[in-house]
C-alpha cells in the first residue's frame, strides 16, 4: 500500500516507521531480521531500506595497491523483497542518483514494480567518500528532482527507450528528502525549500526529513513549506543519539545544530550506556511532542539496531 494511503487509513493516529541499512557485504541478513522482529509489535506500516553508493577500496597486489570500486552494502531490493515476504510489511527501497546510470535505475525500478513494491524514496545520494562534492554519474540523474521525473515517467508507462512495445506502467508513490536545517550544500534555507518544491512539483507524494533534535526546527520548516505551496505529508525523521562521538559527527556530516541542553547532558555521561539513555529520553520527548501535534508518521533512523528504537516506541506508541 502507498505511504499516502497508510496515512489516510490511520484516521489521524500517528504511525511508527523506521529505516534500516543493508548489512556489510559478507554478513548475514539474520542480524537484520533479529532487529526488525522486536519492532513489529508497534505495527510499522512500512520500513525503509537505504541504498549505499559505491566506494573505492585499495587491493594489495604484490606490494602495489590497485584502486577498485565496490559497493559495500549491496542488496537493497533483495532485502526489501525478503522483509516484505517475511514480516508482511511494506518496504521502501531508497533509489539514489549517485553511482547509477538512468538505465540501471530503470532496471531497479522494474524489479521493484514486479515485486509489488508500491513506494520508493528518490534521493540524489552523497559525494563519494574520497570526494568533496557530489559528481553526477555519466548518463545518471544529477538531482533528486530528475530522478522523481524518471519515476513519474515510468508511472506513465514512458520507459527510457521509445521503442518499448508493452504498456505496463508502475504506480509508485514517491518520497523525497527534506531538510529542516537546510541541506549542507544549499546556499540558503529558502533556496533549498524551493528545490524541495521542485521535487514535489515533479511528482513527489511525501517528504521525509533529515534528523533534527529541536522540534521547533521541524515546525518552522513545515510552516515555511506550506507557505510556498508544498502540501504533501512531511514525515519527521528522528534519531536517538547513541555515542558521545555523535556530538561532533552529526553536526559535521549533516550540518545540523544540537540543542545545548542535549549537548550538556551527553557530555556529563560517564559511558556510552548513559549516552544511549540520554539519547532515548530526548527522542521520547521529541516524539511525544510531535505526536501530540498530530504528525501522521514518526520515522526512526535505526541503523539496523532495535534496542533504543524499541525503548522509544514503548513509551510513545
Ligand atoms: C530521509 C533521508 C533518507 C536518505 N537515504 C539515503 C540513502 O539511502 N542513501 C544515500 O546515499 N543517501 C541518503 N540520504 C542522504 C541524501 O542522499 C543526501 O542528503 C544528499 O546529499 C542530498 O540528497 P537529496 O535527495 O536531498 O538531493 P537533492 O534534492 O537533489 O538536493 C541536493 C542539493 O542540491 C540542491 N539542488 C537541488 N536541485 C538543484 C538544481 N536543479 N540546481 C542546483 N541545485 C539544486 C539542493 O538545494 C541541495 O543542496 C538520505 C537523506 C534523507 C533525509
Amino acid at each position: 500500500m502507498k505511504v499516502t494511503d497508510h496515512i489516510k487509513n490511520a484516521n489521524g493516529n500517528t504511525l511508527f516507521s523506521f529505516e534500516i541499512v543493508p548489512p556489510v557485504k559478507g554478513n548475514s541478513i539474520q542480524e537484520l531480521y533479529d532487529n526488525i522482529e522486536p519492532l513489529m509489535e508497534f505495527n510499522p506500516p512500512f520500513i525503509d531500506v537505504t541504498t549505499s553508493r559505491e566506494e573505492y577500496v585499495y587491493v594489495d597486489k604484490a606490494g602495489l595497491y590497485d584502486k577498485k570500486i565496490t559497493r559495500m552494502r549491496p542488496g537493497t531490493v533483495g532485502i526489501c523483497a525478503s522483509i516484505k515476504h517475511k514480516f508482511d510489511v511494506d518496504t521502501i527501497p531508497h533509489v539514489i542518483c549517485g553511482g547509477f546510470t538512468k538505465a540501471e535505475t530503470e532496471y531497479m525500478l522494474i524489479d521493484c514494480h514486479y515485486l509489488g513494491i508500491d513506494n520508493v524514496m528518490a534521493l540524489r545520494g552523497d559525494a563519494m567518500k574520497e570526494e568533496k562534492y557530489f559528481k553526477p554519474t555519466e548518463d545518471g540523474n544529477c538531482f533528486a528532482s530528475e530522478l522523481v521525473t524518471q519515476i513519474q515517467n515510468l508511472n506513465q508507462g514512458r520507459y527510457l527507450h521509445d521503442d518499448v512495445q508493452g504498456e505496463d506502467k508502475s504506480d509508485f508513490c514517491i518520497g523525497v528528502a527534506g531538510y529542516p536545517e537546510k541541506h549542507l550544500e544549499a546556499p540558503s534555507f529558502k533556496s533549498d525549500l524551493i528545490r524541495l518544491k521542485q521535487k514535489v512539483d515533479a511528482g513527489a507524494d511525501y517528504v521525509v526529513t533529515q534528523m533534527f533534535f529541536d522540534n521547533q526546527k521541524y515546525f518552522q520548516f513545515v510552516e515555511a513549506a506550506r507557505e510556498i505551496g508544498i502540501n504533501v505529508p512531511i514525515i519527521p525523521g528522528i534519531k536517538p543519539i547513541a555515542v558521545k562521538r555523535h556530538l561532533q559527527l552529526l553536526p559535521q556530516i549533516f550540518s545540523l545544530d544540537l540543542p545545548h541542553d542535549l549537548v550538556e547532558a551527553v557530555e556529563a555521561c560517564k559511558n556510552n550506556a548513559a549516552v544511549r539513555q540520554v539519547g532515548v529520553e530526548w527522542a521520547i520527548q521529541q516524539s511525544k511532542e510531535l505526536k501530540a501535534a498530530g504528525i501522521p508518521v514518526l520515522h526512526y533512523y535505526s541503523m539496523g539496531k532495535s534496542n533504543n528504537i524499541k525503548a522509544i516506541a514503548k513509551e510513545v506508541f
